[in-house]
């Protein structure tokens, strides 16, 4: 990929990860690394397949998992619950709200309660069935 490209790219990740933030009462974290890493990734993943990939998991099959679209950024997670496992859209301790999270989710065992500082912005998703959310998916 020409240096052009990437960096068409980066600032594609970069308008639309600024966008989410406010849209999301969020804020990027402010530990060294944390958001660059994230970016850099999310800009690979963009770069490689087209799509904003989340770069915090791992895939057996990328290919394949960009299909689904729950690990798109913003994923599922994030539009339901306003979680983001990757630590990029926080709260100004530098943690992932985790508010909505059901009780046995992972991540109310790591953070805790960590509430939401903008219940009423964000979450596309909450409250929808797993088929409204196949549904959204397929653009329906
Ligand atoms: S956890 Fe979700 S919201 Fe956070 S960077 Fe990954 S895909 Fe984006």
């Amino acid at each position: 990929m020409s240096d052009s490209a990437d960096s068409e790219i980066r600032q594609k990740i970069l308008n639309y990860t600024e966008k989410y933030r406010q849209k999301t009462g969020t804020q990027f974290s402010t530990v060294e690394g944390v958001k660059e890493s994230v970016i850099n990734g999310l800009v690979k993943n963009m770069a490689e397949l087209g799509k904003p990939l989340c770069p915090c998991n791992f895939y057996p099959d990328k290919h394949e998992e960009i299909k689904h679209r729950r690990w798109l950024c913003p994923c599922d997670e994030m539009q339901m619950y306003k979680y983001c496992h990757c630590l990029l859209y926080v709260t100004s301790n530098n943690l992932p709200v985790t508010e909505h999270l059901p009780e046995a989710h992972e991540g109310r065992q790591m953070y805790g309660n960590n509430p939401d500082p903008a219940p009423d912005l964000g979450r596309a998703l909450r409250g929808q069935s797993d088929a409204e959310i196949e549904a959204w998916h397929r653009g329906e």
